[in-house]
């Protein structure tokens, strides 16, 4: 034997990040040893408001693709959307098996029968502390806390050494269902020896520690006490900790609770189904009951925090759903945050509320603890860190600042050997020697029209070109007068790129029953006009000529 075949390939784990490291959402990272592939998390993004039409962002995943003969399963952390919203989309490409804890399941049902794609799943449920093995690799889910329930971290035994990804998690050392952070468990893995720690970045920014899920208690009992007519809760209809507290205190104040809006009717009974919330015979009422109660006697657990345009909180703002009605006194708390890009629509939400004479509570700083975060500050990431103490650190979660910074709080830490900060698409290859960043793989956002998982676009401009060409352009033109609001002639429609029946007239007839069925107010909210005219439009369209056009209203003021 000569010297240099000493140099012979070892073999090597890789960490292949597909989305989320360079960026908010799309969480989805690939760990390969040899020929087996295990994906962790398969999570979605909300596009920007600039991105006319699309309605979900995904990870490109050509890579999984790829190497699909060797890709084994899909662990998932939790259910948050950023977690668990790509899979519809991944699992059309590639049939694995999805792994995931009881209540994160549950959500993945709910995602998956939407598409169609329940049955031919299969769906492997997962508790902590229970080892399952997959290929080289053995996994112990540990739990964590989160603004989620039943969220896990996972501790992945590889033939090097142990990974642990932490997932979401932020240390509530008082968590409402009583399901202790298991800082134990860290601290043995810690204690063995830990080749990598791929930990969430989110709140990288943020001092201190995040506090408690039920730190938000007294104010939101303040609000409860001082409240003389309805009481409207909109929260995350994923946050369950936060639905139970809105329950537990419309309990204490005599209140009974009506579910609005079918994301926070899902997650509700889900939560109660899997004993994560306790309802006393008759706390919810049917939303038909309302009037059988004085407006004191009420709470209104709505979904909408986020202003989406075809919300229940959107359509109730604007006096135009079926069941609630929000009248001057009544109070409407959003106990959430204004996520970034959000928010022009949420105080357009606002804004009407206001003009209904509603008293609105949201998180500007000024009303009190009404919304905590989710995820740890840097002390709790120093915390997990220093339980850990990994040979690599390698932060995940976040744009490319936030994985540097929290790259450079692991150095300090003095608890790290080596910190490591790579992106979407990078192929980190690391033993117990050695980590480098070695080839690139393709990564990417893909973005995908609304109903289905198929319908998918490569690249915004992409996307334009590829609409203009096969399935066209629809213009709505209306031209509205500023100070009456009234719409100044028959809107103009125009189609390019159609063969075939000319349906322009009818178009516009669709544009104009749209516009008739709205009330003033939504009338003199443009969004909503815009969001209400491509929704019908696109509907009417698809039926008649099975197209898919790109539709932009465009309202001109006069
Ligand atoms: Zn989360
Ligand atoms: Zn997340």
């Amino acid at each position: 034997m000569v010297a240099s075949n000493l140099k012979m390939q070892t073999k090597k784990l890789k960490i292949i990040p597909l989305g989320g490291m360079g960026e908010f959402g799309m969480n989805c990272l690939a760990l390969r040893w040899e020929d087996d592939i295990i994906v962790i998390d398969a999570g979605l993004m909300f596009p920007e408001s600039e991105l006319l039409g699309v309605d979900v962002v995904v990870p490109d995943i050509t890579y999984l693709v790829e190497n699909k003969a060797h890709v084994r399963a899909i662990i998932l952390t939790h259910g948050h959307m950023d977690h668990i919203g790509g899979l519809p989309w991944i699992l059309n490409e590639i049939k694995v098996p999805v792994y995931a804890t009881e209540f994160t399941l549950a959500f993945v049902e709910g995602i998956l029968e939407e598409h169609q794609l329940l049955d031919e799943t299969e769906l492997i449920e997962i508790t902590p502390k229970e080892k399952f093995t997959i290929g080289p690799f053995t996994i112990e889910p540990i739990h964590v806390t989160h603004s989620m329930v039943d969220a896990v971290a996972l501790a992945i035994d590889t033939p090097v050494g142990v990974v642990i990804h932490t997932g979401d998690f932020k240390v509530d050392l008082s968590p409402l269902d009583g399901k202790l952070f298991d800082l134990h468990t860290f601290a043995e893995y810690g204690k063995r020896g830990v080749l990598a720690l791929l930990q969430d970045s989110t709140n990288v920014e943020r001092a201190g520690f995040t506090p408690s899920e039920i730190a938000v208690i007294p104010r939101l009992d303040e609000i409860f006490s001082s409240t003389k007519k309805k009481l409207f809760f909109s929260c995350f209809s994923s946050s369950v900790y936060r639905i139970r507290i809105a329950l537990d205190l419309a309990r204490a104040h005599g209140r009974k609770v009506a579910v609005i809006g079918r994301s926070m009717v899902d997650s509700t009974e889900i939560a109660q189904d899997l004993g994560y919330i306790n309802l006393p015979q008759g706390l919810i009422i049917n939303p038909g009951q309302m009037n059988d109660y004085s407006p004191e006697q009420l709470m209104v657990l709505i979904s909408g925090t986020q202003g989406e345009p075809m919300s229940a909180l959107s359509r109730a703002a604007v006096d135009n759903h079926k069941y609630v009605s929000i009248e001057a006194g009544d109070t409407v708390v959003l106990s959430s945050r204004v996520i970034p890009g959000n928010e022009k629509s949420i105080f357009r939400v606002i804004d009407h509320l206001y003009r209904r004479e509603a008293n609105v509570i949201y998180d500007d700083g000024s009303h009190g603890l009404i919304h905590v975060s989710g995820h740890g500050s840097q002390e709790e990431m120093r915390l997990m860190i220093n339980l850990v103490r990994p040979k690599y650190f390698i932060p995940v979660h976040g744009n490319y600042g936030n994985l540097r910074k929290h790259a450079q709080i692991a150095l300090e830490t003095g608890a790290v050997e080596h910190a490591i900060v790579i992106e979407d698409g990078d192929v980190l290859e690391l033993d117990k020697k050695d980590v480098r960043k070695k080839d690139k793989v393709t990564t990417g956002r893909i973005f995908i029209d609304s109903g289905s998982s198929i319908d998918v676009v490569e690249d915004v401009v992409l996307r334009d070109r590829r609409i203009l060409s096969e399935d066209g352009i629809v213009l709505a033109m209306l031209i509205i007068d500023k100070r009456t609001g009234k719409l100044q002639q028959s809107p103009e429609v125009v189609m390019r790129g159609f063969g075939g029946a000319d349906i322009t007239d009818e178009a516009r007839e669709v544009v104009l029953k749209t516009l008739k069925s709205l009330s003033g107010e939504e009338k003199a909210d443009y969004g909503m006009v815009k969001e209400k005219v491509r929704s019908e439009l696109k509907r009417f369209i698809q039926k008649n000529t099975g197209r898919r056009p790109m539709i932009m209203p465009v309202i001109m003021e006069i």
